[in-house]
């Protein structure tokens, strides 16, 4: 059966309301919906973890930072819920822009430092957006769980900061990219990839695991990085925006593997910006 839509503050306080006074506990997976078995694999560890789950779906417009990706952001809802349905979801929250931006809403949640690397540096305005409805998508449905993959590492290390510097009482739980068998992680922008680049978008992810072998091996960071963007370019990517070894807690950059780190990429092909990490160390 598919969970009520609900598509007001309103509708969703009655149902939290309800919830939390039978004592049940309450997990939300934000989503930008066009979801795939990636926003499924948070459904399910939500379902494992909480008596109650709320999927929310929304394309945020303030962490948009391209009118033209904001325009083509693929939405698909009807298929969405079609989704949702097997897994027993609460409800879903599809909230319309007016219900999260209301007329004169003139606040910003903004994270320092975490944000100003990476991702950040390459789209401005793009974490204050998340963190700007991220905060509000926690008091609204009043999760005692979120539910965040690592596919967008630096979101969720955003996030974690966010929840744990405003004191909202949500744990941030991270969750393993789910990836395509070819290994390309699973994005809802990767319909967008012409089909004549799609054969090439896997060479994210071999490229990463190469350079992640080349460092455990001692080689420096500097030429191997330098061969691994030669090679994306080969492969027909037009631009690699970064390619940066981060502490895997924190992001502070580093060179050489003395702690546990993270390997983060975006890079371009056939129009669409792709982003990718993995585990080192
Ligand atoms: P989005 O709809 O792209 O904003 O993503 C919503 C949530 O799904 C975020 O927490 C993402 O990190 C997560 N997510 C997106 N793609 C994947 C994936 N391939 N594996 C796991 N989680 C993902």
């Amino acid at each position: 059966m598919t969970a009520p839509l609900l598509r007001t503050k309103a509708a969703l306080r009655a149902a939290v309301l309800g919830w939390k006074a039978a004592g049940e506990s309450i997990g939300v997976v934000p989503t930008m919906g066009a979801l795939h078995a990636g926003h499924l694999s948070l459904v399910e560890a939500a379902k494992a973890g909480c008596d109650r789950v709320i999927v929310t779906i929304f394309v945020n417009p303030k962490q948009f930072n391209n009118a033209a990706d904001l325009e083509n952001y693929p939405r698909t809802e009807l298929a969405d819920a079609e989704k949702l349905a097997p897994f027993g979801v609460d409800a879903i929250y599809v909230p319309g822009p007016a219900e999260i931006y209301p007329e004169g809403f003139a606040t910003t949640v903004s994270v320092a430092g975490l944000t100003e690397g990476l991702c950040g540096a390459h789209r401005p305005g793009h974490f204050d957006g998340v963190t700007t409805v991220v905060s509000k998508l926690f008091l609204q449905t009043g999760a005692d769980r979120a539910y965040f993959g690592e596919k967008d590492y630096q979101q969720l290390q955003v996030v974690t900061r966010m929840a744990r510097d405003l004191d909202i009482p949500c744990e941030v739980i991270g969750c393993a990219t789910v990836r395509e068998a070819d290994g390309l992680a699973l994005s809802s922008r990767n319909v967008l990839l012409p089909a004549d680049v799609r054969a090439a978008a896997p060479a994210l992810h071999r490229v990463l695991r190469q350079v992640a072998e080349r460092l455990r091996d001692d080689e420096s960071f500097g030429p191997v990085t330098a061969q691994a963007r030669a090679a994306l370019h080969e492969a027909g990517f037009t631009e690699v925006e970064y390619l940066d070894l981060r502490a895997a807690d924190g992001l502070a950059p580093m060179t050489r593997l003395d702690r546990p780190a993270r390997l983060l990429i975006a890079a371009w092909l056939g129009g669409v910006r792709l982003i990718d990490n993995i585990a080192v160390g």
